[in-house]
């Protein structure tokens, strides 16, 4: 088959489309005809390589997966060759406490596709077929690549640890991001009122039409005074971040009273000050959060069913152009996801 391998960390010009062997089923495993893989920021950290976290090489990034099933392992049952499929990105051992209890993204073996194994990135990819889903019938399946991962981190965000409730107020960091239009669009089915930052005009009428409430250009206007004059001074019930740094520490500014601020992220900046006396003063929680448990996948998948949610595509686009795609996501010129079509 062909892939996107990666044989070294480095720069754009690393990702080399080559032939190597398919992948076989192995028990309880099935292989998927890639159709669409979808990038995220996660394959761009897979090709630089983090500092004391190596990554296996040569490797096969692209965690956001769907096509047509290929071939099944043994033992796998209510499946058939030719099904259409979207992937859960999220792999665990599926034996340990945690994962008995629906919580695999927390099994101390937890992995992503594209990140731990080889992922979508390829005309073939082998997956636990625990992780198959069948694909809704009204997604293309660019639609149901570009949907998986973020739709699950912000799902979980917002559902699984900050439990934003109907009525309740949220400020939506870069609404108009992949995770961030995601949480636009979950934090309005969840009957919250929509407060969300962009630094383009674009942007922000993406997130008007996915379901803001209210927009802020941060690159003319100060979020933490115009939250505040928003909610008459009161803050909001629930922060949803993956900024970091200065956006981080001035995004505890814009909490009210027993106000919750979740995190996936920290792109610009690992660390930031916290102000402890106005966090228990106020009864505020800050959260960590990352990916989500395949029991939210399902719910989600669900929703896509039934077209409550809608993906943002910026562009379809052969495996022999990635290296621009990674230039270009990069530069943040991008509006919405990128799709590799193999
Ligand atoms: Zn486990």
């Amino acid at each position: 088959m062909r892939a996107i391998l990666l044989r070294e960390h480095g720069g754009p010009e690393v990702l080399k489309v080559e032939e190597v062997p398919d992948p076989q089923a192995g028990p309880g495993q099935a292989v998927v005809r890639v159709r669409a893989c979808a990038l995220n920021h996660l394959d761009i950290w897979v090709r630089k390589g983090l500092p004391g976290a190596p990554f296996h090489l040569p490797t096969i990034s692209g965690a956001d997966i769907s096509g047509d099933i290929h071939a099944l392992g043994e033992g796998v049952s209510g499946w058939h060759v030719g099904d259409p499929v979207m992937v859960a990105p999220g792999v665990s051992c599926g034996a340990c406490a945690r994962c008995q209890e629906g919580l695999d993204h927390l099994c101390s073996s937890y992995g992503i596709l594209g990140e731990t194994q080889n992922g979508g990135l390829a005309e073939l990819v082998c997956v636990p077929a625990v992780n198959l889903f069948a694909k809704p019938a009204r997604l293309s399946y660019a639609d149901a690549a570009s949907m998986s991962l973020s739709f699950l981190t912000a799902w979980h965000m917002l559902v699984g640890r900050a439990q934003l409730k109907r009525g309740e107020s949220v400020l939506v960091h870069a609404g108009g991001s992949g995770v961030g239009s995601c949480a636009v669009q979950i934090a309005k089915y969840l009957g919250a009122q929509v407060i969300t930052t962009a630094g383009s005009e674009s942007k922000l009428q993406l997130a008007k039409e996915l379901g803001a409430d209210e927009t802020i250009n941060y690159r003319e206007e100060d979020f933490v005074k115009r939250v505040k004059a928003i909610t008459e001074k009161r803050g909001v019930d629930v922060v949803f971040e993956h900024v970091g740094g200065e956006v981080f520490e001035r995004s505890l500014r814009c909490l009210a009273w027993a106000g919750r601020l979740v995190t996936c992220g920290a792109t610009t900046g690992i660390d930031a000050k916290v102000n402890l006396r106005h966090l228990f003063f106020k009864s505020q929680s800050i959260l960590g959060s990352t990916m989500g448990s395949r029991r939210e996948f399902q719910q989600l998948v669900s929703l896509f069913e039934t077209g409550h949610f809608r993906s943002v595509i910026d562009r379809i686009i052969p495996m022999e152009e990635i290296a621009d795609a990674h230039r270009a996501i990069e530069a943040r010129e991008v509006f919405g996801k990128v799709v590799i079509s193999p």
